[in-house]
């Protein structure tokens, strides 16, 4: 492993585009549950996937009260980025970063210093609203402050529509020019470095294969097998804190001294 490490790190080394794609194995590194792997949230409770169902969110008010409790609620809120976020943005520093495209919600790639005309947010982001019916956007906090305020299921102020984070949810088309980019990046990539994702949601899967037909090295990190390492030049398992900073060559943050 150690050796696959280091090999890897030559490889980025010797990049000048990469396109990092990570999924919610990033994030539980810093608390945030994965709600839809195998030990997600949703996965052992059905009728919490119910709350992220377009469908019986926009019919039902019942259910747009309980999500908006969990979106007050939400992990992300008080969530830090960890050692593997600010690899990535060391990554950017070094200018070898084209894209980063993540199927995460919560913000933390641009907490930890990627700029935000890097990340390609493919299910969107939780620190937006927006209204259903006008497609009005705003900051996600100062609707929570009406939550918290008693305003069970706030609506638009604009047009009296239905509110919602501004996340893909279950049921609910992804956003066509998002995934384009997404995927024309990973055309342009000579490295494609896939971080804590199993890799079997498509369309933003298919960048791994792109990437490889259009000549691209592809790296793979995740905790678990993927349904993609077959086409993984590298597959390296481990904490992605640990792993990624060795891999872009990143100072650790604590300074340890080898006599
Ligand atoms: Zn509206």
């Amino acid at each position: 492993m150690a050796n696959q490490i280091e090999t890897a790190s030559t490889w980025i080394d010797a990049s000048r585009r990469v396109v990092a794609l990570t999924g919610a194995g990033i994030s539980t590194e810093s608390g945030i549950p994965d709600f839809r792997g195998p030990q997600g949230l949703w996965t052992k409770n059905p009728k919490a996937e119910k709350l992220s169902d377009i469908r019986h969110y926009m019919a039902d008010p019942e259910v747009r009260r309980l999500a908006w409790q969990q979106r007050v609620a939400h992990p992300a809120w008080h969530a830090r980025p960890n050692a593997g976020h600010l690899a990535l943005a060391s990554l950017e520093q070094s200018g070898k970063l084209h894209a980063l495209v993540t199927q995460n919600i919560d913000g933390l790639h641009q907490a930890a210093g990627n700029s935000p005309d890097k990340v390609v947010e493919v299910h969107g982001t939780i620190h937006e609203v927006v209204c259903m019916r006008c497609q009005w956007r705003g900051p996600m906090q100062a609707t929570l402050d009406r939550v918290r305020a008693g305003e069970e299921d706030p609506e638009c102020r604009a047009c009296g529509g239905i509110l919602k984070s501004a996340t893909i949810s279950f049921g609910q088309p992804l956003i066509p020019e998002v995934i384009d980019r997404a995927l024309r990046a990973a055309q342009e990539a000579d490295l494609l470095l896939a971080i804590g994702t199993s890799l079997n949601v498509y369309p933003v899967a298919g960048a791994v294969p792109l990437a490889k037909a259009a000549g691209a090295r592809v790296i793979i990190l995740n905790a678990q097998p993927t349904a993609l390492d077959d086409l993984a030049d590298a597959l390296l398992r481990g904490s992605i804190g640990e792993v990624l900073p060795q891999l872009v060559k990143r100072k650790p943050t604590r300074n340890i001294s080898r006599a």
